[in-house]
């Protein structure tokens, strides 16, 4: 057989497979080379030196190769591309010296210009996840496959950890996709789909995956290369792609300020390196190739190693760490895989529906029959909620109907694998629910309370087997927060804990094993930032002052607004329970009592400390109230002392975690960070609250507590504090 001008017969046998640690060369098709990644150190292909050595050495050892007439780059991981730089690796040269880093990227980017100026074509075949700098080296290629995996998706998620792409991601992708595309991608750091992809015309040829992609992508890519070689339509290219970009002034104008209003909308300003990307795609679009990757490096510098940069980082591995933590590595047999959900509420049908749709079968039950089949409903519209449609999908409401039973009885649950309790937050009616369920219950089944402030071990008492109860505490609302705290009561024992947190790992949550303690770790900490807002108002500072201090530190919303999100009654709750346990911190203010009595409940029932009203879309709207106004002037004593109000907020809260940590609710300095950032949306680009701490130093915050410390107990430094202060220590190698 003749492919082109490339006899078969001698091909293979001159062309001898290279086969190294983490990359295959071989020539399985005439005229066709073909490298295949395949790390050896990780469970994907990721871009640590040596594979980018192995893959510079194949690639010098076909440069004067004139029997290649395209090269194909594949992944020997089925399923997975690239998924990026190894950032173990870029976490240990974030102190280089700005020369050392410019020549990374510089030589990264040399390494992969090689496949465009090749004697030969370069075919990109991608099946599965092609991120980061996988996403670079297709792009320099001449042209990419992809297959329809759902999988499969391109993108560059460099902003996500304070960069932008800095291997020619910025240079090629715009002069490919066009600018516009390329400023989307870039400055979002989302994903495309392989369609997406084909569509923008990133991808240039679209295969089916499943078992056979590997053969799909080869066939697809040799014909591809061969009829590349007779149209020389890739030369065309390459010459193309090595030009500025065409576009006039008024439309490169035009997209900048667009751009711009959607990445502030987005960042609120806290972010600054898709700002950056942006600056830089406009200003090197007006450049050719070479200009264009000079000033890539140049301008990657100043974000590599910054304070934002190392938080992202801390942020990327805090999520590392929990995936290899409890309940990570439980057999799939032993995982739950029937659930039962008492309580039909807000929090039971969030549960439910969360499970259903992760393939979870669930009963539910309440012990009002009205309130069970209204949460019925809610939790098919909610576990078939289709994003496209805006709306349940039909079909899949048919689908998981009968994954969903339903009764009053609870006592029917004990067959299900976990049972979460959701209801009432009452001790006694939660104990009785759990007396009532364990006598039939299997030997395996593990008994949960979703419950906000009531002990674990409180709940167990007078049961069996108290070592099968733990606390699986879902955030509101449950589809969105990704925290959930597994708790230890003082009998659980590990396998329980084990077999909760792998639930919630099912559920694509992140679990955080915390013990037994008021308010558990996030609500304890939340309650000083929340209980310091209400004392702020009582000083006469104003709700938009204290909101507004809130949202600059970095916090999704201010605390007053936050209140009423939770809801006023909830919050007068907690803060009771938070009161009787830490009398010497917490201070009783009367604005929230006072607001509850006048039916002023928050978001709930349109009235809080804010009004507020649904828009067309149904998204809550919030107008200040002249009522609340006048009812927080009347209550309050203006203070005539001015203090930094994102330290009267946030140093309450890291006074708690210290204690909460010497309590041991939790061990590590991580475990906080991971659970404030899921749980209450603390900033991601300060790392964590330790991390932040870190930043500041312990020592300055000693002396910033100094300064507050006639306020009262919530500031006086614990001593952990005073520890971390006096030996310099940082949290975080000492956590
Ligand atoms: P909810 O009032 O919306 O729902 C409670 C449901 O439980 C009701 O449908 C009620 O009929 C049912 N119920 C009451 N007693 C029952 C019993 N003995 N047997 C069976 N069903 C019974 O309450 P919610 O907001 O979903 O809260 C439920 C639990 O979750 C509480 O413990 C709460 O502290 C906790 N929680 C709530 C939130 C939140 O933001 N709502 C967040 C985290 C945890």
């Amino acid at each position: 057989m003749v492919v082109g001008n490339y006899p078969s017969e001698s091909f293979s046998e001159v062309n001898a497979m290279t086969a190294n640690r983490h990359t295959t060369l071989d020539f399985p098709l005439p005229g066709i080379a073909r490298l295949s990644l395949h790390d050896a150190d990780h469970s994907v292909n990721v871009f640590a030196r040596e594979l980018l050595q192995e893959i510079d050495a194949q690639l010098e050892s076909l440069a004067n190769n004139t029997d290649v007439a395209g090269l194909v780059i594949v992944s020997g991981k089925p399923g997975s591309f690239i998924a990026g730089a190894d950032l173990t690796e870029f976490a240990a040269s974030l102190d280089e010296p700005p020369q050392v880093i410019e020549r990374v990227s510089r030589d990264g980017q040399n390494l992969f210009r090689r496949l465009s100026t090749s004697s030969y074509v370069t075919v990109a075949c991608i099946d599965g996840i092609c991120v980061g700098g996988g996403a670079e080296l297709a792009v320099w290629c001449d042209r990419r496959i992809v297959t329809d995996n759902p999988k499969t998706q391109i993108g560059f998620p460099e902003v996500k950890l304070g960069l932008f792409p800095g291997w020619g991601g910025t240079v090629r992708t715009p002069r490919i996709v066009g600018l516009a595309n390329a400023v989307e991608m870039i400055t979002s750091g989302a994903n495309s789909s392989a369609n997406d992809a084909y569509k923008m015309g990133l991808a240039d040829d679209l295969v089916p995956g499943g078992a056979a992609a590997a053969d799909h992508l080869l066939q697809a890519a040799a014909r591809m290369i061969h009829s590349e070689r007779s149209s020389g339509a890739y030369l065309t290219d390459r010459q193309r792609w090595s030009q500025p970009i065409d576009m006039a002034d008024n439309e490169l104008a035009f997209l900048g300020a667009t751009a711009v209003a959607m990445i502030q909308q987005e960042t609120k300003g806290h972010y600054p390196a898709p700002v950056a990307a942006l600056e830089l795609l406009l200003e090197a679009s007006s450049v050719d190739v070479d200009t264009a990757c000079k000033m890539e490096s140049e301008q990657f510098v100043p974000l590599f190693g910054s304070p934002i940069n190392r938080s992202l980082l801390n942020v990327f591995f805090l999520q590392d760490r929990n995936k290899k933590g409890a309940g990570s590595d439980l057999d799939a047999a032993d995982q739950p895989a029937s659930l039962g959900v008492v309580g039909a509420g807000t929090m039971g049908q969030g549960i439910a529906a969360v499970s259903l749709r992760r393939g979870v079968e669930v009963v539910l039950s309440d012990n009002r029959a009205p309130a069970l089949a209204a949460g019925e409903q809610a939790v098919l519209k909610e576990a078939a909620f289709d994003r496209e449609l805006k709306g349940p999908n039909l079909d899949k409401v048919l689908e998981l109907t009968p994954r969903l039973g339903i009764t009053t009885d609870s006592e029917e649950l004990g067959e299900c694998d976990l049972v979460v309790e959701a209801i009432i937050e009452d001790v006694g009616v939660k104990q009785q629910l759990f007396q009532a369920i364990e006598p039939n219950a299997k030997a395996s089944t593990v008994l949960c309370s979703n419950t906000s402030t009531i002990p674990i071990t409180t709940l167990a008492t007078g049961l069996e087997h108290p070592d099968r109860v733990c606390g699986l505490h879902f955030f509101n609302p449950v589809r969105k927060m990704p925290l959930v705290e597994v708790i230890r009561g003082k009998q659980t024992s590990q396998a329980t804990i084990d077999r909760a947190a792998a639930f919630a790992r099912q559920l694509g949550k992140s679990p955080v094993v915390v013990n037994d303690g008021p308010g558990f770790l996030v609500n304890r900490l939340l309650l000083p930032y929340m209980n310091e807002a209400a004392v702020l108002l009582g000083e006469g500072v104003t709700i938009k002052t204290i909101d507004s201090a809130a949202k600059a530190f970095g916090m999704p919303m201010g605390p007053i607004e936050l209140h009423d999100v939770v809801g006023l009654d909830v919050c007068l709750h907690a803060g009771k329970v938070m009161q009787q346990a830490f009398s010497d911190r917490v201070v009783p203010t009367p604005i929230v009592d006072k607001l509850v009595g006048e039916e002023r409940l928050g978001q709930k029932n349109g009235r809080g400390f804010f009004d507020w009203t649904k828009d067309k879309k149904g998204r809550w709207k919030k107008q200040p109230s002249e009522e609340v106004g006048r009812l927080v002037a009347n209550l309050a004593t203006p203070s005539q002392e001015k203090h930094d109000l994102s330290d009267r907020l946030m140093l309450p809260m890291l006074v708690e975690a210290t204690l909460a940590i010497e309590d041991g609710i939790v061990e590590d300095v991580r475990d906080v960070d991971l659970a404030l950032i899921m749980g209450i949306g603390f900033p991601p680009f300060l790392g964590g609250l330790f991390h932040w701490a870190d930043a500041v130093g312990a020592g300055v915050i000693v002396e910033k507590l100094k300064g507050l410390k006639r306020l009262g107990k919530r500031y006086e430094p614990s001593e952990m504090l005073l520890r971390h202060a006096k030996s310099d220590a940082r949290f975080y190698t000492s956590g």
